[in-house]
């Protein structure tokens, strides 16, 4: 009968800071986000923390958006 009054899950592609996107599922049509699993320290490993600046260090600089 009436459409639209309650939003669709269905897949969405997230987009992240770093430039990695992946889908998932949701009831928005794009998702923004700045950490993701590619990016984010907990997932990258403690064993890189001496190493600064990872992806998203890089991909701030090269967008300027230090
Ligand atoms: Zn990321």
């Amino acid at each position: 009968m009436k459409e639209g009054i309650h939003p669709k899950y269905h897949e969405t592609t997230v987009h992240c800071a770093c430039g990695n996107t992946f889908v998932t599922g949701s009831t928005k049509d794009e998702i923004r986000i700045e950490i993701c699993s590619e990016c984010h320290p907990f997932f990258t490993g403690t064993a890189k923390q001496t190493e600064r600046g990872g992806r998203a260090e890089k991909f701030k600089e090269k967008y300027g958006l230090k």
